[in-house]
């Protein structure tokens, strides 16, 4: 896993990007949902109703979805949730790592090891909007050393990286 991730930011980081991205989650939102809802099952977390169906809108798309897109989806679903609960059930799936929160762009996105909590950065194509997780915690544990240095207590961390994807750039 590590090795991967590590090539994986190299390339990106090389002037000349390389292949191999994963944006699609779609062709197994599914056995996602299921891995999210053993994950819970073990540890003893309570995926309700509104957790799932909000859980099952990000995992079936293929973009991170906005806020008010979701909002609209569960409209068309006929569930009467109100938006404070909707975003309960948000940051239930992102306290718990089964999904991030893009904040430059204000938008949800299944993560790829749900059962493991853990903070990557992403890259986000302007163009598609598609983000891509990098597997890879050194920017992030660098960053989380620093902050201890100082004796800064860190909350949050949020690594975003904007620009063009690889398929936007040569179509
Ligand atoms: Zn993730
Ligand atoms: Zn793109």
């Amino acid at each position: 896993m590590r090795v991967a991730g590590s090539a994986m930011i190299r390339m990106h980081m090389s002037a000349k990007p390389a292949h191999a991205t994963h944006h699609h989650h779609t062709h197994n939102a599914k056995g996602f949902v299921r891995e999210v809802a053993t994950a819970c099952t073990q540890r003893g977390l309570r995926l309700t109703e509104i957790r799932l169906q909000v859980l099952e809108l990000i995992a079936a798309s293929d973009k991170p979805v906005k806020a008010y897109d979701l909002l609209d989806r569960l409209k068309d679903a006929r569930s009467n949730a109100a938006p404070p609960t909707v975003y309960r059930a948000l940051d239930f799936l992102i306290d718990n790592g089964f999904i991030h929160k893009l904040q430059s762009i204000n938008a949800y996105v299944s993560c790829h090891h749900p059962s493991v909590v853990h903070q990557v950065p992403f890259l986000i194509c302007d163009v598609c909007e598609s983000a891509t997780e990098i597997c890879d915690e050194r920017v992030s544990g660098m960053l989380a050393d620093q902050a201890r240095t100082l004796g800064f207590r860190a909350r949050a961390q949020t690594l975003e990286v904007h620009g063009v994807c690889r398929h936007c750039s040569t179509h």
